[in-house]
């Protein structure tokens, strides 16, 4: 099932104990570190995120590249001008072009994979190579580089990153591609052991150290809000909420595109006795097993939530009924096979009851949860503990 802000995330409620405030800094930094350990849906929220804030960027650099000409005029020599003035509206052109792209690839729900990386360094070539421009043939003096403004496009092509949920790695990877390109353009205008383009390369570390940090800790304050926002407490499965959209999206998909999808709701049983005989915590502890379990049988791109109370809905994606049936066995077997150990050492035995069915093309997804709630009733009406599957 969906990995990272997954089920793991039980573990690091419980702090109190060493091993887990281990794991919960191991997982805090990695949280920072790469999107690894970010779950399938996270990913594709902060794609979207990003792209929605490179779009107004697009089109910003490309008026104040523009607005920049007539003033230009007064700051630069004459000979320099002409050259300039082009390179500008090309690169005010391209980056409207980007605007114009992202707007009209306006990113649809069903949308997994989002793609933000390609026009993030587009837009940031641009002041690089304007840079470039300024900087080589018949090169500005350092005194012209700096009147003009163009000293500055280093440093704030850095700090542009401020305002991106990026993850270190991506950073790293963004930072070197820039310093190695001014280093690159430095070399080629024979000046790169010249006291200006090194005050210049220790400012930009400076601004690539701090933005680095603002970005990591949006990241990070990002991921907490998100986890806080789709995941349910106890057991740290996806929300009701979350399950939804998420289990909508892949009903679109699976519509679209033709492909099926079979959900598998689940049931304890007699859990209010299971309450009734050991208690509340008790209780809590087997929702929590229950879904480390499920999680462990499930696939990353299958969906788990829970539904409410003692109740969890499960989505397999690219499966049909005679799989998600062998699926939902397992988790069964999953739960029956062994009872649940409580620390002082007791054995609590617990069981579920499933129904499987399709979401059919055409149907709503309240009417296939619908049908398999039907199908989970039949199974506790012939005796708990079994899956039952939506007749075809
Ligand atoms: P059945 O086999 O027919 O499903 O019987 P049941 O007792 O499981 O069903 P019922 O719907 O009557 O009871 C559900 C119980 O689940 C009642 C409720 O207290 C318990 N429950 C719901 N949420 C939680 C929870 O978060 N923690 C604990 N410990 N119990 C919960
Ligand atoms: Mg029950
Ligand atoms: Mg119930």
């Amino acid at each position: 099932m969906t990995q990272g802000d997954g089920v793991d995330e039980v573990e690091t409620d419980r702090a109190s104990r060493p091993a887990g405030a281990w794991l919960a800094l191991t997982r805090a930094l990695s949280d920072f570190l790469s999107a690894r350990n970010h779950s399938a849906d996270f990913t594709s929220t902060r794609g979207r995120l990003i792209r929605e804030r490179i779009t107004p960027l697009a089109l910003v650099l490309a008026i104040g590249l523009l607005a920049w000409i007539p003033l230009e005029y007064f700051l630069v020599e004459p000979h320099q001008f002409k050259r300039l003035a082009t390179a500008r509206l090309v690169a005010a052109a391209a980056a409207f072009s980007l605007y114009l792209a992202l707007r009209r690839a306006r990113i649809r729900p069903p949308t997994r994979g989002v793609r933000w990386r390609l026009p993030l360094a587009g837009l940031l070539l641009l002041p690089g190579l304007l840079y470039a421009v300024a900087r080589l043939p018949g090169a500005m003096g350092d005194a012209e580089l700096v009147a003009s403004g163009y000293a500055f496009f280093p440093v704030i092509t850095v700090t542009v990153f401020a305002i991106f949920p990026l993850t270190l790695r991506e950073l790293a990877g963004a930072y070197a591609l820039i310093m190695a390109g001014f280093l690159a353009v430095e070399a080629t205008a024979g000046a790169l052991l010249a006291p200006a383009p090194l005050q210049l390369l220790w400012l930009m570390l400076l601004a690539a150290a701090i933005c680095a940090w603002a970005s990591a800790n949006h990241l990070r304050t990002l991921l907490q809000l998100y986890r806080q926002a789709t995941r349910d407490l106890l057991t740290g499965l996806l929300n009701r909420r979350a399950l939804g959209e998420q289990l909508e999206r892949e009903a679109r998909r699976a519509a679209r595109y033709g492909r099926p999808l079979t959900l598998i709701m689940i049931d304890l049983d007699r859990f209010k006795r299971l309450n009734d005989e050991y208690g509340h915590l008790v209780g809590d502890q087997v929702l929590r097993e229950f879904a480390r379990r499920t999680a462990a049988t499930l696939r990353d791109s299958d969906i788990l939530g829970r539904w409410g109370g003692e109740e969890f809905l499960v989505g397999l994606v690219e499966t049909g009924p005679d799989r998600a049936e062998v699926v939902a066995e397992r988790i069964r077997r999953a739960c029956a096979d062994a009872p649940l150990e409580t620390e002082d050492g007791g054995a609590v035995p617990f069981t579920v009851s499933l129904g499987v069915g399709p979401v059919r093309n055409g149907e709503s997804l309240e009417e296939a949860i619908r049908r398999v709630d039907d199908a989970l009733y039949e199974a506790k009406r012939q005796g708990r503990n079994r899956v039952t599957v939506v007749p075809a």
